[in-house]
Formats: structure tokens, C-alpha cells, sequence
């Protein structure tokens, strides 16, 4: 696993203090807390995907555009169902089995379900994500405060994240790549109404977080005034979930033929950081209980990994929603999953849910089918 990580070096940064993530405030940039950090890695995707696919046949390009399944027994093979992805060239690939994995606006969700029931349910939360490269002496100063990743509250309703991207050569940190995000409150009919303006590209997105960012202290006000004006690694993402354990979310599995798995079955917010710890634990779910199969229909085996999947990814997309609201409210920002459970999958021991809901206005912690705006 190290290997794929984002900077081979990682093991002699431990010793500078890279066990622990710093959490920093606005005004001084006074880290309000450190976050332990045991077993973390930062993977580089396409490093991991690459390892991923070591010995696996995979047919890359191909963009899914429908779903049919076997309806009589000459489709069927060796007397079992059978189920076909259509794809937008023409081609088309018969199996068993298909996992949906198509990410969090899946086309496999929507095809089970219907666009409405499928549909990301939306938040009053945006962010802008960026990458970039600077100058060797600029990308150094941007990871003294730590080398892989800081996160910074800040107390007007916004969070911040500067992080690196890909640091393989540890020679040259002109070549580094950063990432960054700032996000902030912005009610459903604030995105609407921007998005109906046509006035938001990435120029505008970049100068908006530009701005945001001169309320933040160094690094984050340096690496982006550094940041050239007319970037175009500029990424406006409105923020959503999709919560897999509501009853009305529950798909037909076609006999076993087809499900879901990661961001298509539960894609949640990511200042917790549990999207991939969740599709990993779907994988290594299936796949055992496919080895160890034996004579149970496929029925019986998706049906076991629906029945695990559900509640579980269900509570981290409600709690991965609280804690993203939390994390943009000063007042509750202490009480937060993040500051109390840190980075730990699922939902820690010591959390006790607040007795009111999150954010003041919404119904975090029970239900998640109604719009924020
Ligand atoms: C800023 C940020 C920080 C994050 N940090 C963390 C973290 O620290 N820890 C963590 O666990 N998670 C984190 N996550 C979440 C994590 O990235 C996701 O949960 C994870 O990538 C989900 O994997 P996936 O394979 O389900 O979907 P994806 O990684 O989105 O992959 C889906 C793939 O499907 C392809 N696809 C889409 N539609 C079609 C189609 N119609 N036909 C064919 N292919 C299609 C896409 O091109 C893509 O390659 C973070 C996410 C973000 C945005």
C-alpha cells in the first residue's frame, strides 16, 4: 500500500509530526486540535486504481448507458439469469452479476430506481476544489506546517482543506501537486440561482475562493494568492448524499443479477472522509461472501450484502452529513464527529448524537429526504 502513496517519503514523515493532522483556526492560524492519524494513507488514484487491476481484465472507455436482464432461458447461462450493460458505443457485456460502481450521480441508481428516487439529495453546502503547482521554494513553505494534509476551520461558516496532491518526487517540489478546498453555506436556491446565471465559470469560481481565502491565514491565504488567475483545475462541486438504508431507496436486485456498491450506493460528504473506507468495505464484503458461496443463489448472497450494506453506509452518510454542518457551525463545531471521533470508520463509541439536529434546521440524524434549501 505504500507504494501507491502520494509521497514515497511518507514513513520519515511520521517523524515530523505527520502521526497527527493538524486542525487550525482562522485568525493566526492556531491549531485548535491535532487529529491522530494511525494506519493513514493518502493514495494516489491512479496509482491504486492501477494496483487494483493488477491481473484483472478491465475494458477502459466504456460509458454504461442501460441495464437489461435474461427473460427466457436461452439467455440464461448454464441455467442462471443473466444480466446485460449497454454501452453508449454500441457494445454491450452479458454477466452474472453487475456491481454498479458508477459514482455518486450513478446511472445504474438511477436505472434501478427512477432519476427522482435516485436523485443526490442536496445540501446547503458548496465547495470549490482545486490543484495546483507553485515554485520550489513556495510548494516547500507549503508543507512546513505539515506534509500531507491540514484542515482549517474557520468561524465564519467555512472549512478549509490544503493537502498534497502528488509528491513523487521528492527532488523537484516544483512538480508537487496541492489540493485545496474551501467550503461554505449556500442555501439550494442560492446554487440554483447561480447555476441559472450563467455567470459561474471556473475564472469566477477561482476568484471567489480567492476571496474567501484572504479570511484564512497562512498557508492557505499564500498558496492561493499564488495561485495564477486563469488556472483552470478549478472545481465547483454543490454538495449532496444519498442515503441507502431510507425504505424508499431500496432497489430490486433482479434475483442477485445487479446491485450496488460506493459512492453509487451511498455517496456522503467528504469532510470526514469515509466515501472509499466505505466502497472498500463493500468489495472486500461481496467478495468474501462470493468465495464462500457454495451452493446459495446469488439471491441469497446480494441479499446478505444489501442487508449489511445498508444500515451501515446509511448511518455514515447521516453522520457524514451532521458532522459536514457541524463543521461550518462554530458553536457546534467542538461536538462534531470529526473532533470527537476523528477520522474512525463508522460511528465512534464515545459519539453521543446531539439531542438537537445538526445544523438547527435540518433532521440529521433521522431523516435526510427533504431538501436543506
Ligand atoms: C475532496 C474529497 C475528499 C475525500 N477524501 C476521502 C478520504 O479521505 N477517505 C475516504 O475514504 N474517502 C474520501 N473521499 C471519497 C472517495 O473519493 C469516494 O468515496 C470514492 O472515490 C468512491 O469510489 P467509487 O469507486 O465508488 O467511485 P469513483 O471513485 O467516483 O469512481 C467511479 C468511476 O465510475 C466511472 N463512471 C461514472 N459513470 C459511468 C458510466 N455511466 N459508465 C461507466 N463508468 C462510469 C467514473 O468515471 C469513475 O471512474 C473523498 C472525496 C472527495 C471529493
Amino acid at each position: 500500500m505504500g507504494s501507491h502513496h502520494r509521497d514515497p517519503d511518507r514513513h520519515q514523515l511520521a517523524h515530523q509530526g505527520g502521526r497527527r493532522l493538524p486542525c487550525h483556526q482562522r485568525q493566526d492560524g492556531e491549531i485548535v486540535r491535532h487529529v491522530p492519524l494511525n494506519n493513514f494513507y493518502r493514495l494516489l488514484r491512479s496509482r491504486f486504481r492501477a494496483f487494483m487491476a493488477e491481473d484483472i481484465d478491465v475494458t477502459w472507455g466504456k460509458k454504461l448507458v442501460d441495464v437489461s436482464y435474461s427473460s427466457d432461458p436461452e439467455e440464461e447461462v448454464d441455467g442462471h439469469s443473466t444480466v446485460t450493460a449497454h454501452f453508449a458505443d454500441g457494445t454491450s457485456a452479458t454477466g452474472r452479476l453487475l456491481l454498479g460502481a458508477d459514482s455518486s450521480n450513478s446511472r445504474v441508481r438511477a436505472l434501478l430506481l427512477g432519476p427522482e428516487r435516485a436523485r443526490l439529495h442536496r445540501l446547503s453546502i458548496a465547495a470549490t476544489f482545486i490543484d495546483c503547482s507553485f515554485t520550489r521554494e513556495q510548494a516547500l513553505y507549503l508543507r512546513r506546517t505539515h506534509p500531507l494534509v491540514n484542515l482549517i476551520v474557520h468561524p465564519d461558516g467555512m472549512m478549509g482543506m490544503l493537502a498534497a496532491l502528488d509528491c513523487t518526487d521528492a527532488s523537484r517540489p516544483e512538480t508537487w501537486r496541492f489540493a485545496f478546498y474551501i467550503s461554505w453555506r449556500t442555501s439550494a436556491a442560492e446554487q440554483d440561482a447561480e447555476a441559472a446565471s450563467g455567470q459561474w465559470g471556473p475564472r469566477e469560481r477561482l476568484a471567489q475562493a480567492k476571496e474567501k481565502s484572504l479570511a484564512f491565514a497562512d498557508p492557505m491565504r499564500s498558496a492561493y494568492a499564488w495561485m495564477p488567475d486563469d488556472l483552470e483545475t478549478v472545481y465547483y462541486t454543490p454538495n449532496g448524499n444519498w442515503d441507502p438504508s431510507m425504505p424508499d431507496h431500496k432497489w430490486d436486485n433482479h434475483g442477485g443479477c445487479i446491485t450496488l456498491v460506493g459512492d453509487s450506493a451511498h455517496p456522503m460528504t467528504y469532510h470526514r472522509g469515509q466515501g472509499l473506507n466505505h466502497a472498500i468495505d463493500d468489495a472486500g464484503h461481496i467478495v468474501k461472501l462470493l468465495a464462500k458461496q457454495g451452493n446459495r443463489p446469488l439471491s441469497a448472497v446480494i441479499g446478505e450484502y444489501e442487508a449489511e450494506m445498508r444500515p451501515r453506509a446509511g448511518e455514515e452518510v447521516r453522520l457524514s452529513e451532521m458532522n459536514s454542518y457541524m463543521l461550518h457551525d462554530w458553536d457546534k463545531l467542538s461536538h462534531s464527529p470529526f473532533m470527537t471521533a476523528n477520522l474512525t470508520k463508522g460511528t465512534p463509541k464515545s459519539f453521543a448524537a446531539p439531542s438537537t439536529p445538526a445544523n438547527g434546521e435540518d433532521s440529521t440524524t433521522t431523516s435526510n429526504g427533504e431538501d436543506h434549501s
